[in-house]
């Protein structure tokens, strides 16, 4: 019995998206917890895909107004015609004043505007429609009228959402529906009313599933685009945008954020005399330990070739000095040679250093690791001074 049930998982584990990492599959459940940079192009890219709806819609809706012209009589099409008017403008409006901030409540927002306009256009026209009598090429376009939810509701497909999020923006379309059937509750045809509504709701399961399949790749791509190959840690580019966002942040929230830059002893001698392989090896260890020692709220940056930048939100000199003097003195690993892998870290904080911006509180680390560095390396350059790990806590100066 056992082994029956590892077999059905294992075989249902090759279902899920190969893509993604184990860790990764909670990410296409729920936004909470997405990593920073992933949350923050993600919302542009739905904010992008708003806008290319909005313009879509916005071209459409008052083109249809010909078709409508063709078939309804003129009062029907007047009315008709002002709703797609009044529409067009909102769209207008969204395309021009939306624009993506990285922030994903903005990205809501901009998906509950852009459904939230053809909805109320849905409802004011069926509700309006329900009021005449159609035959033949009206009634054809009439009916036509009813397919917007459908519309919608496959257009989530184009977003990359997670699951729950696919889940409410397809209840408040389907509460939608619902509230059109109640206010066409007179003329209402049942039997197709429920199957139509059926429909809508398959259409919402798959596109659930072709927002999470977006969103897979997404991750994925994202991760490979924001991460050192060799390491597996955040490459530089991906660093300086945390960075700006942290800085922001802190800012914001009056928040101490601290810098660690850290760079490797004598580690060209590695290379020389066991090989650029052996170096690599030694890297890769070095970035473990590091990653090791850090919160889940800290990123861990390769910033060049031996060198790691760890931004640390919250931290204040203090903390971030004593996380970082035990890591100078558990040493970052071994040299292939069987000695303690050492770095010079120089550490500068927002607060305790008053920096301006984020640049001049990275200068400030760069130039403190130099101290550490022409000081006699293997220590800990912060705000007061120098840390070196064989004093132990008390070697503390200043
Ligand atoms: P210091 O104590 O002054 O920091 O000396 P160092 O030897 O660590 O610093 P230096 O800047 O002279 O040398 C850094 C070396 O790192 C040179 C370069 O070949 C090596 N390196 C850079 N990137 C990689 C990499 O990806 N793999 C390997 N194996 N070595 C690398
Ligand atoms: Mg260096
Ligand atoms: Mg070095």
């Amino acid at each position: 019995m056992p082994s029956l049930i590892d077999l059905l998982r294992s075989r249902l584990v090759t279902l899920l998206p190969s893509e993604l990492k184990t860790s990764e599959l909670p990410h296409l459940l729920t936004p909470i917890r997405h990593p920073m940079l992933l949350c923050q192009r993600r919302a542009m890219l739905i904010v992008d895909r708003v806008r290319l709806f909005a313009f879509l819609f916005a071209v459409l809706t008052p083109l249809w107004s010909i078709i409508d012209l063709m078939v309804f009589d003129t009062p029907l099409w007047l009315r008709l015609a002002g709703f797609r008017l009044m529409a067009c403008l909102a769209f207008t409006w969204l395309l021009l004043f939306y624009r993506p901030s990285g922030n994903l409540l903005d990205a809501y927002r901009a998906i509950a505007i852009l459904f939230a306009i053809p909805t109320v256009f849905y409802i004011a026209s069926h509700t309006l429609l329900g009021t005449y009598q159609l035959a033949q090429f009206s009634a054809v376009v009439g009916a036509g009228y009813a397919f917007l939810p459908f519309v919608l509701m496959a257009g989530l497909t184009i977003f990359p959402l997670t699951l729950i999020e696919s889940v409410v923006l397809g209840l408040l379309l389907l509460l939608a529906q619902a509230l059109a059937g109640y206010l066409s509750w007179a003329t209402l045809n049942w039997p197709s009313f429920a199957g139509a509504f059926w429909l809508l709701i398959l259409i919402a399961g798959v596109a659930s599933l072709a927002g999470m399949s977006q969103l897979a790749f997404m991750i994925a791509l994202v991760r490979q685009a924001i991460r050192d190959p060799l390491t597996g840690i955040f490459s530089r580019g991906s660093g300086e945008e945390i960075l700006r966002l942290q800085w922001d942040s802190a800012q914001r929230n009056n928040s101490p954020l601290a810098l660690a830059f850290i760079d490797l002893d004598h580690f060209k001698a590695i290379n020389d005399n066991h090989g650029h392989e052996a170096g690599d090896a030694v890297l890769r260890d070095a970035a473990r330990s590091l990653l090791n020692t850090l919160r889940g709220s800290d990123s861990l940056v390769r910033w060049g070739g031996e060198e790691f930048l760890l931004i640390m939100p919250d931290t204040d000199m203090q903390q971030a000095h004593r996380a970082l003097a035990r890591l100078v003195g558990n040493g970052l690993g071994v040299r292939p040679d069987g000695q303690p892998l050492t770095a010079s870290i120089g550490l500068s904080e927002r607060q305790a250093d008053a920096s301006l911006d984020h640049r001049q509180l990275l200068e400030l680390a760069d130039h403190r690791m130099y101290l550490a560095k022409s000081a006699g390396r293997n220590r800990l350059h912060g705000h007061a001074g120098c840390y070196v790990p064989q004093g132990g806590l008390a070697g503390l100066e200043g």
